[in-house]
């Protein structure tokens, strides 16, 4: 009986710091860090549901460009990949979330409750859900999220710019690519240090549920039976066919 397996990959690394924070100069912590850290926490609420989990790194090191660490996720066979990044900018005016997905995503049961879950602390980037490419971040289009169906209005057959989902999705994975906030924000960052728990609960709770599982906060709570089956990943499956 085979179980789910998520990819998660904590942008950056090494010495790919990512963006500063508003604190950077006072902690040493860059975005790497704030990744890192995230991702172990998704991680946790992850297996704690019954989930494989495959790490693009566990420690402070450069995994590889973005296409590496695509091809690492589709060697370890995950069936879903998410890329966590903060976002920065040189004001303190910009904020708020935002999460990337594959042009050709159709089903959007995971990336709903991605929404649910961090608009309930960050300002909702016009849109949340975008893909852009292929040949810059500025060639976007909106991915409009229907929350009752659980799925994208917008698709396209272009290709992805985000190497990390465009890799993903040609080797079969649906993968997204999310800016949890923006770490040079005061009150993005502030809000973020003091929910991170309840932000990564929220995250992990939103693939469980896409998944068509009900999500458990603990251990005590976990059931002991693995998922009767699972689809090959989401690529190409409507959304019946991912739940289990
Ligand atoms: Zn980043």
């Amino acid at each position: 009986m085979t179980r789910i397996k998520i990819g998660l990959d904590a942008g950056h690394g090494g010495s790919s710091t990512g963006t500063f924070s508003i604190d950077t100069a006072i902690d040493g912590l860059y975005e790497k860090d704030y990744c890192l850290e995230l991702v172990k926490l998704i991680d946790k609420y992850l297996k704690l549901n019954g989930f494989e989990t495959y790490l693009t790194r566990t420690e402070d090191v450069d995994p590889g460009n973005v296409s590496m660490r695509a091809k690492k996720c589709s060697i370890a066979m995950c069936d879903f990949a998410l890329s966590v990044h903060f976002n920065g900018f040189d004001s303190e005016s910009a904020n708020g979330t935002e999460c990337y997905v594959p042009y050709e995503e159709t089903a959007a049961d995971i990336e709903v409750g991605f929404r649910r879950e961090l608009i309930k602390y960050f300002k909702e980037r016009k849109p949340f859900a975008r893909s852009c490419g292929p040949r810059s971040r500025n060639d976007i289009l909106d991915k409009k999220l229907n929350d009752k169906e659980a799925t994208f209005e917008a698709t396209s057959s272009k290709k992805d710019y985000f190497g990390f989902i465009r890799d993903c999705w040609r080797a079969g994975i649906s993968a997204d690519l999310i800016e949890i906030c923006f770490l040079t924000n005061r009150k993005d960052f502030d809000v973020y240090q003091k929910n991170k728990e309840e932000i990564a609960k929220g995250l992990a709770r939103s693939i469980v549920e896409g998944y068509g599982k009900t999500f458990k906060e603990s251990a005590s709570s976990v059931a002991a039976k693995p998922p009767k089956s699972i689809g090959s990943g989401r690529l190409n499956k409507n959304k019946v066919d991912v739940k289990l």
